[in-house]
């Protein structure tokens, strides 16, 4: 196909040895295409001036003329800013500056015009730009700001401006480029879809994004090129799913026996939710096709997700397979081991744990019950995977929180045995639709969406360092009234040191205010030995300490209905994804539950926000929504490591309704030519081998 575009960039005129190292290792160009795909990550418009009425957030940098009316500095130490209002004949807009005050401040005159230069943002509704430009009106400055172009601002780093790739010398490449080998940029979408869907030919795109005509050009180009991302994105993923259910055989799991039944009718210790028999049933229809499942089961943190995972382990047994559950952590692990032993662990299956930690001998016992198939359900972390452990016949693998686990790892789970086991991935941090299309668009997806009845939603609170006392007052409340408290400190790599003494003052605090021989404290964090930590931990279970006081360790899975507390110290560093999971470790019996989120009064926009989402609502997937909205897909926690998501122009928040549109046409495409035999889909064959196009596709099993 396009030889061009897998050129090395050191073969472009202007770009020597020196330069291709620096464009590689900083930016990741490495080919024509790449440079190509380096699109701008923003715009200055400098075609006209815009009237203050014509402002909105979606515009590009942009220039105004206006008179200034007011500037005041306002605002506490941290808050502190300078604001000013500008008017022309069609408005007013807010000026505001939260660095150099005093300075800014000085230069402005009230009553004076000037050429203001800025992103348009709102604030409460109007026209606001943070830290624009200003410049005292003049025709000489007209002049020189109003030379009418659309200009591409590139990323770029220290590094590259010693080269002198900044964004002119970035421009200058891409002209180049454009300049000399246009003729080779092919069109890799087919013509019956350029014109269904009103698409700019591809060269054309690549010419305005870098190089916009006018605006609306520019407009054409950034959805032309999020388009093609976007498919190219879903034709692999649906070809794969499509190769994979004709590929792979499954298990049938035709029986429903006694191990299913009798657990059924006799174990289970509480009415299954509507929501968990759906699931089950999409399962049984899943085990029944003879393909292998691969099913991704979503469901909000306590929505017991654990129960419908052993059953379908049950109904593998019943069918005369081995299951396997896997967890990313050893307590996590232990946790599903010790609540799974509860139900089924009296001699009714085998079960055992397999961890890090496990004792050699112990070890070697459990290997061999693997092979001769006495042992029926394997629990256990990383160590499940390691070649060494060989089941006789698996069935069946569980995976649960999911996004911690490399997509590798879930691939060699499969190698596990001669027919690939069917794949239940469990996650609790639900995922919005868009990002889940995208990341596991090949899997199949069921949600469960209700809770077990009975629960009473948590009552969040966000209390400031003021309001300590509040804090240990409740405390006290609930731990008179039998409950038990959770409070977490973050715990983050780069900081590890303070954050590790954060906590040990904070368990000195907790010492003093909760004192022995009345009350007890657990401390669990990282640095502790697994044993000591699972120790710690059951005397938490088992209630007999009443606080655990802990680092993120205590994350994932947890179980103890007990608790009705849970404290977040330093709530503001905490993910969204994050807190919610946190929160999720109380609620989880039938009395009410409370989650307070602790900061200092020092909080970023966005910091606020997510606390403010977390008091605002209990609802996974809309909190997953806007953390997608705040921080952008490539944020979202387990998209970094996997390295799957590398979307360049498209954005899974804002653009879900171009994402939903080029699904279904190209489901409906592999729906009309499942094999793309047909002439007009020729060129998609190339877009399916493509190396580019947002996703690294061998990462994905
Ligand atoms: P998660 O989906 O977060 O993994 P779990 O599977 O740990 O949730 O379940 C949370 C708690 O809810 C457990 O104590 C479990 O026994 C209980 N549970 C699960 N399903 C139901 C149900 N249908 N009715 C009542 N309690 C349930
Ligand atoms: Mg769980």
């Amino acid at each position: 196909m396009n030889q061009i575009f897998n050129t090395p960039v050191v073969y472009l005129k202007g770009v020597g040895t020196a330069r291709a190292d620096v464009l590689k290792k900083d930016l990741g160009i490495e080919s024509y295409e790449d440079l190509l795909r380096h699109y701008p990550y923003k715009y200055i418009d400098r075609t006209k001036f815009y009237k203050i009425r014509d402002i909105n957030p979606e515009l590009p940098h942009v220039q105004v003329i206006a008179r200034l009316t007011y500037k005041e500095i306002i605002g506490e130490k941290n808050t502190r800013r300078l604001v000013a209002h500008v008017q022309d004949d069609t408005g007013v807009m807010e000026l505001v500056w939260f660095q150099a005050i005093k300075w800014t401040e000085k230069i402005l005159a009230v009553g004076k015009a000037y050429i203001i230069f800025g992103k348009p943002g709102s604030f409460n509704g109007k026209a606001q730009m943070a830290h624009p430009e200003v410049e005292p009106y003049s025709t000489e400055a007209l002049k020189r700001k109003g030379n009418l172009t659309l200009q591409a601002v590139y990323s770029s780093t220290e590094k590259l401006k010693q080269f002198t790739l900044d964004t002119k010398g970035i421009q200058r490449l891409t002209a180049t480029l454009l300049e000399q080998h246009s003729r080779d940029i092919q069109e890799n979408l087919p013509l019956y879809i350029l014109q269904k869907y009103k698409l700019m030919p591809r060269v054309e795109a690549f010419r305005n994004i870098h190089f916009p005509e006018n605006a609306a050009a520019l407009h054409e180009a950034e959805h032309r090129l999020k388009f093609e991302e976007l498919f190219s994105i879903q034709l692999k993923l649906l070809r794969n799913k499509m190769t994979r259910t004709q590929k792979f055989k499954g298990a049938i799991f035709e029986k429903v026996g006694d191990y299913f039944n009798e657990f059924y009718e006799h174990r289970l210790p509480f009415q299954l939710t509507t929501a968990q028999k759906k699931v089950l049933k999409e399962i049984r229809q899943d085990t029944l096709r003879g393909v292998q499942m691969n099913r991704l089961l979503q469901g909000d943190v306590g929505s017991g997700k654990t129960v419908v995972a052993l059953m379908n382990v049950l109904l593998a047994l019943d069918n005369g397979y081995q299951a396997c559950i896997m967890a990313p952590t050893e307590i996590l692990a232990t946790q599903h081991y010790h609540s799974i032993k509860a139900l089924v662990g009296d001699g009714f299956i085998e079960v055992a744990l397999l961890t890090g930690s496990v004792k050699q001998k112990d070890r070697k016992v459990i290997h061999q019950k693997l092979e001769d198939g006495t042992l029926n359900l394997l629990i256990g972390t990383h160590a499940l995977i390691e070649d060494k452990v060989v089941f006789k016949n698996l069935g069946l693998a569980v995976i649960d929180e999911q996004h911690r686990f490399g997509v590798e790892q879930r691939a060699k789970l499969w190698r596990k045995n001669i027919l690939p086991p069917h794949v239940l991935v469990m996650t609790a941090t639900p995922i919005p639709r868009t990002l889940a299309m995208t990341l596991y668009g090949d899997l199949d997806v069921s949600v469960i969406n209700e809770l077990p009845a009975g629960r009473k939603p948590i009552e969040t609170r966000h209390f400031y360092e003021n309001q300590r006392l509040a804090m240990f007052g409740l405390m006290k409340r609930e731990i008179a009234l039998g409950r038990q408290v959770y409070v977490v400190y973050p715990l983050i790599k780069e900081s590890e040191k303070l954050d590790l003494k954060n906590l040990e003052d904070g368990v000195e605090v907790m010492s003093r205010e909760f004192p022995l021989p009345q009350y007890r404290i657990s401390v669990v964090h990282g640095k502790l030995s697994a044993a000591d930590k699972e120790f710690e931990m059951q005397r938490f279970v088992k209630g007999e300490t009443h606080i655990m006081v802990a680092t993120t360790v205590i994350e994932v899975g947890v179980n103890v209905p007990n608790a009705s507390v849970m404290i977040i110290e330093n709530a503001e560093r905490f993910g969204l994804s994050q807190l919610h999971q946190l929160r999720g470790r109380v609620g989880r019996g039938a009395e009410q539950s409370f989650c307070l989120l602790m900061s200092g009064h020092k909080l970023s926009r966005d910091g606020k926000k997510r606390l403010d989402t977390m008091v605002m609502t209990n609802d996974g997937f809309k909190i997953s929504e806007i953390d997608l909205e705040l921080r952008g897909p490539g944020d979202i926690e387990g998209t970094q490591q996997s390295g799957v998501l590398d979307l360049k122009i498209a954005n899974l928040a804002t653009d879900q309704q171009l994402l939903m549109l080029v699904r279904d046409e190209v489901i409906e495409i592999f729906y009309k030519d499942p094999q793309l035999a047909l002439p007009e889909n020729q060129i998609l064959h190339h877009m399916l081998t493509a190396k580019n196009g947002g996703l690294s596709w061998d990462k994905i099993s």
